[in-house]
């Protein structure tokens, strides 16, 4: 199962981004430079920060009188006591964000059946959900209740299955709601997929962040919110189901998460030892992450993190503390978009790569041979690691003629 971002607006769909971890040449690392070396001035794409109201419009189809869970239920799921959606947002932003101001409004009766909604759209014989038009009537049906410029962004949440995943991120057409004209972020939740995992997945996309898979492989990420949230082991909770993990490290500093003091960046030609904390409830003042821009680009970078099995976290796909090294692909397009695709990184030749396969322990080095780039994993404290990070930089050039360098 794979839930899929509303790709139209952002344009990017499920993009696999090349390899660059070949498996040929080895090169050593015997060349660097003895100076070590850490850069602590970031680049965040988007400061998130403050409370980020979110409206949830229960909506049913003309034909289903079903209203499978009441209003508290959906107030408890978006509440600030565990695991609700404001619960989770806090922990995980570092009570940089919450969902403070958001409501639940519901049922409302849509003006058409189902079939109106979920239909054969393109004669393949199978019904597809038309995301416009329910977007349209749901938001329709509660504008009258709700004024939506109090609101960064809509749940629509469905009574009825509809053929279809639960989605999030925007319409490919700009919406006017109380005179208010925005791609706005928006999440679709059919009946099966109501639960607080799911949801604070979709909500993701719509805070912008993309899918999280498993480097080279079509899988997804076991470890955090934006990879697989229910069907890896989550947390599991009676009413709200499976409920999700932390995001990566690198997602964090994108949205403004992790301040640039708390990120490590190890340059090209630098060698360091640093001493990480773990991501989820931080227990020091020790750096959340580590940022290696491969070759020096802004745009291609690993990030190495520590994830224990605490608070959201503390969840059954993780094991046992470990180092996590994620690689991050700045995707930019012609009209100025920058699309970030972060991809896991496993232990060469794991059987599950993305969940405990992915775990970095002591001992173990990650290898970049083409970029020449280590990350070895020393030691282990005790809500942290020490990693040794080598930035060598390519050696292409070593085989240029002079007449080219
Ligand atoms: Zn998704």
């Amino acid at each position: 199962m794979r839930y899929t971002i509303v790709l139209a607006l952002l344009g990017l769909g499920l993009l696999a981004v090349p390899g660059s971890r070949s498996a040929t040449a080895a090169f050593g690392v015997g060349a660097l430079q003895a100076n070590t070396s850490i850069d602590r001035i970031g680049t965040q794409a988007i400061s998130l920060t403050g409370p980020q109201p979110w409206v949830t419009i229960l909506c049913k189809f003309q034909d289903v009188p079903d209203e499978p869970h009441d209003l508290a239920y959906f107030q408890g799921l978006f509440a600030n006591v565990y695991p609700g959606l404001d619960h989770y947002w806090r922990e995980v932003s570092y009570d940089t964000i919450s969902l403070a101001g958001s409501s639940v409004v519901g049922w409302y009766t849509l003006p058409n059946p189902k079939s109106y909604y979920v239909y054969d759209r393109n004669g393949d014989g199978i019904a597809e959900h038309n995301n416009d038009r329910t977007a349209t009537d749901c938001t329709a049906a509660a504008d009258a209740a709700i004024d939506f410029t109090d609101f960064y962004g809509i749940n629509l949440i469905f009574n009825a299955n509809m053929n279809a995943t639960a989605i999030g991120g925007s319409l490919n057409r700009a919406l006017t709601l109380d005179g208010k004209t925005d791609f706005w972020p928006m999440t679709w939740v059919p009946l099966s997929y109501i639960s607080q995992g799911v949801i604070a997945h979709e909500m993701g996309h719509g805070f912008r962040l993309g899918d999280i898979y498993v480097k080279d492989l079509q899988s997804a990420s076991g470890w955090g919110l934006m990879g697989a949230p229910c069907y890896y082991g989550s947390q599991r909770d009676p009413l709200y189901r499976c409920v999700g993990l932390h995001l990566n490290a690198a997602s964090k500093h994108l949205l403004g998460w992790i301040p640039d003091e708390l990120m490590s960046i190890v340059p090209v030609g630098g060698t360091a030892v640093i001493t990480l904390e773990q991501l989820a409830l931080p227990q020091t003042n020790n750096d959340l992450m580590v940022r290696i821009p491969i070759n020096g680009s802004d745009e291609r970078y690993y990030t190495v993190e520590v994830r224990h099995k605490t608070g959201y976290d503390n969840a059954p796909i993780i094991p046992g503390p470990a180092v996590l090294i994620h690689e991050t692909t700045i995707l930019s397009f012609s009209d100025g978009r920058q699309v970030p695709i972060v991809e896991l990184i496993p232990v060469s030749g794991t059987a599950e790569p993305g969940g405990a396969g992915a775990m970095w322990k002591p001992g173990m080095t990650f290898v970049d041979p083409i970029n020449r780039i280590t990350v070895a994993v020393q030691t282990e404290t005790s809500s942290g690691f020490v990693i040794q990070v080598v930035n060598s930089g390519s050696s292409y050039s070593v085989y240029l003629p002079a007449i080219y360098r």
